[in-house]
C-alpha cells in the first residue's frame, strides 16, 4: 500500500522513529509498521517498529537518566510542564487533526482531547512544586520521624489507543513533576499522537533520556524485557483487564509499583424521579463519547420501568439523527471504530442480545463503503443475561433494562468483577449520597454523563484497577515514602 496523507497533514512534519536518548532512531532490525485511518482504511503513515534490543536499549538510556533527573528543582520540571502544556494548546488543531487522523474519533472530540491531555501536564505543572513530606514525634516521645518523598526511579508506561494523547500525558505528566524517567510503549494502531507530544515535550526542555518512546507490533516483545530487566521500579499501564493481569504477574517477580487503570462495565441508571432531558443528555455522552469506545462509556443502561419507555423513545430519536463519517467533516458527530475486528464484536454482541429478546429501536447495521463503521443503536428490553451485560461492548450500542427498585438495581450494578464508574439520574440527594456508598466502583457521576478531570482521582476497584491518575492522588503513584528515625532526648 502506498502512503496516501495529504501535504497539509500535520502527520507529514512528524518523526516516526523510536525516540531515545533525545533522538529519533530507526529500529534495530530495520522493521517498520504502518498506522491506518481507520474513516477510510488508508495507510497514515509507516512507523519503527520496536523490538527487544530497542527496548533494552531505550530502559538503559531511562536508568541512566534517572539520577541527575531526580536532583533537578521541582521548579524547573513544573516550568517544562507548564511551557509543554502551553505548545499543546497552541497547536490544538494539528493535534486533534492527528488524533483523528489516526484515531477516527469526530474533530470537536479529538480537540476537547487536546485540551484535556495539555490539561493533565498543567495540573502537575502545579503538583511538582507541592510534594510535602511529614515530620513528628513517636508516641513515646523518643524519636523524631522525618517523612520524605522521592522518585520511585524509572517507570515504564503502556497506554491504549482510544484515548491516544490523554492517556500519555496522565502518566507522563506526573512521572515528570515527580522526577521519574520513563520508558513508554504506546498502542501501535495510535503512535502518532505520542510521537508528536515527545516532540512537544523536547521543545519544552525536557532533558535527553527523561522520555524514551518506543513502539511496537508486538507489544510483549518491548514490554517483557523491561519488566523481567529489574531495573524498572515501577509499572503505569491502562488498557484491559487480561493484559493488566499479565503485566502483574510480570510486575512480581522484581516486586515493582504498579498503577493500573483497566476495563469497565459502567452502570448506567435512571430513576423514576430523574430530570429526563438530563438523563438523555448525560446517556448521549456515556455511550457515544469516543463512538463508546472508552473504559468510562456505559455499558448498562438501567432505567426505572415507569420512564423506561420514555427515555427509549427520546434516546433512539436523538441517537437516530447523528451524523456518521469521517471525523474530519466537521458535520460528523460519529466515527469510525478502531478496526474491523471492533466491528464484529459489537455485530456479535448485538446478535446475541436480538437472539434473547432485545428489540432494535434504532441502528443494528453496518453503513456501506469504506471505514470501520457501526451506527448508534438502540436495544430495549435486553435480557441482562446477554452477553453484552457481561463485556465491554466498546461501541455506540446503548442496551436498556427496565428495573423496579433501587434496591434490585444496585444489585444489578454491583453484578460485575469490575468497578470503575458508574452513572445515576436523580432529583433525590438523599438517594444520590447513598448510591456513593452502594454502588461499588471508583468513581460515580450523578446527573452527568462526563466524570473525567484532571483535578479528580481517575481509577477503579475490583478488576478495573489499582491506584489513581490526576487529582491529588496522581503525583504520589510516583513517589516512594522514605521515613527517618532521629532520637529525641527525653528532656529534649
Ligand atoms: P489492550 O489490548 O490491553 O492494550 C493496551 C496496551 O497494552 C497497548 O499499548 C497494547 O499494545 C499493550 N499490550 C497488549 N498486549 C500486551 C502484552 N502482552 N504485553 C504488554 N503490553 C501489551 O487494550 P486495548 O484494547 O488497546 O484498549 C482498550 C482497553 O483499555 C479497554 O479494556 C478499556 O476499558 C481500557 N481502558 C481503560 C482506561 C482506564 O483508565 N481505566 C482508559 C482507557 C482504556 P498494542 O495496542 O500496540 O497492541
Ligand atoms: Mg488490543
Amino acid at each position: 500500500m502506498t502512503i496516501t496523507a495529504r501535504p497539509s497533514d500535520p502527520i507529514d512534519s512528524l518523526c516516526t522513529e523510536l525516540y531515545i536518548d533525545g533522538r529519533w532512531v530507526q529500529a534495530a532490525s530495520r522493521k517498520r509498521c504502518e498506522v491506518i485511518n481507520p474513516a477510510t482504511e488508508e495507510v497514515l503513515a509507516s512507523i519503527a517498529d520496536g523490538g527487544p534490543e530497542d527496548a533494552r536499549h531505550a530502559l538503559e538510556v531511562a536508568v541512566r537518566a534517572q539520577g541527575a533527573w531526580a536532583r533537578t528543582a521541582p521548579r524547573q520540571r513544573s516550568a517544562i510542564l507548564l511551557r509543554a502544556y502551553d505548545l499543546m494548546i497552541e497547536r490544538r488543531e494539528q493535534l486533534a487533526t492527528i488524533v483523528t487522523l489516526e484515531m477516527g474519533k469526530p474533530l470537536a472530540e479529538a480537540r476537547s482531547e487536546v485540551t484535556y491531555a495539555a490539561e493533565f501536564l498543567r495540573w502537575f505543572s502545579e503538583e511538582a512544586v507541592r510534594i510535602g513530606g511529614d515530620a513528628t514525634i513517636s508516641g513515646d516521645g523518643l524519636t523524631r520521624i522525618i517523612v520524605t518523598k522521592q522518585p520511585v526511579g524509572p517507570c515504564v508506561l503502556v497506554t491504549p489507543w482510544n484515548f491516544p494523547l490523554a492517556m500519555g500525558t496522565r502518566k507522563i505528566g506526573p512521572a515528570i513533576a515527580a522526577g521519574c524517567t520513563m520508558v513508554f510503549k504506546p498502542a501501535h494502531l495510535t503512535p502518532l499522537s505520542s510521537f508528536a507530544l515527545a516532540a512537544i515535550l523536547e521543545e519544552a526542555g525536557l532533558p535527553a533520556g527523561v522520555l524514551n518512546v518506543v513502539c511496537s507490533s508486538e507489544p510483549g516483545s518491548v514490554v517483557e524485557p523491561w519488566m523481567s530487566s529489574g531495573l524498572a521500579r515501577k509499572i503505569s499501564f491502562t488498557g484491559s483487564t487480561a493484559v493488566g493481569v499479565k503485566l502483574l504477574e510480570q510486575a512480581s517477580r522484581h516486586v515493582m509499583r504498579s498503577s493500573m487503570e483497566l476495563g469497565g462495565n459502567a452502570p448506567f441508571i435512571v430513576f423514576g424521579d430523574a430530570d429526563l432531558d438530563t438523563a438523555v443528555e448525560g446517556a448521549m455522552v456515556a455511550k457515544l463519547r469516543n463512538m463508546g469506545q472508552a473504559c468510562t462509556a456505559a455499558n448498562r443502561m438501567f432505567v426505572h420501568s415507569s420512564v423506561a419507555d420514555e427515555f427509549v423513545e427520546r434516546l433512539a430519536s436523538k441517537m437516530r439523527s447523528l451524523t456518521v463519517g469521517d471525523g474530519l467533516d466537521e458535520d460528523t458527530q460519529v466515527g469510525p471504530l478502531i478496526g474491523p475486528a471492533a466491528v464484529a464484536k459489537v455485530r456479535a454482541l448485538v446478535a446475541d442480545a436480538v437472539d434473547r429478546g432485545a428489540r432494535v429501536v434504532c441502528g443494528g447495521f453496518e453503513p456501506q463503503g469504506r471505514g470501520y463503521f457501526y451506527a448508534p443503536t438502540v436495544l430495549a428490553d435486553v435480557d441482562p443475561a446477554s452477553e453484552l451485560m457481561a463485556q465491554e461492548i466498546f461501541g455506540p450500542v446503548a442496551p436498556i433494562i427496565p428495573f423496579d427498585s433501587e434496591h434490585e438495581v444496585v444489585g444489578l450494578a454491583n453484578s460485575t468483577s469490575w468497578g470503575l464508574v458508574g452513572y445515576a439520574f436523580t432529583r433525590d440527594l438523599e438517594r444520590a449520597l447513598r448510591l456513593q456508598e452502594t454502588i461499588e466502583v471508583g468513581m460515580l457521576g450523578v446527573n452527568t454523563g462526563l466524570v473525567s478531570n484532571p483535578a479528580a482521582p481517575f481509577g477503579g476497584i475490583k478488576e478495573s484497577g489499582l491506584g489513581r491518575e490526576g487529582g491529588r492522588a496522581g503525583i504520589e503513584e510516583f513517589l516512594e515514602l522514605r521515613y527517618l528515625a532521629l532520637p529525641r532526648p527525653a528532656d529534649a
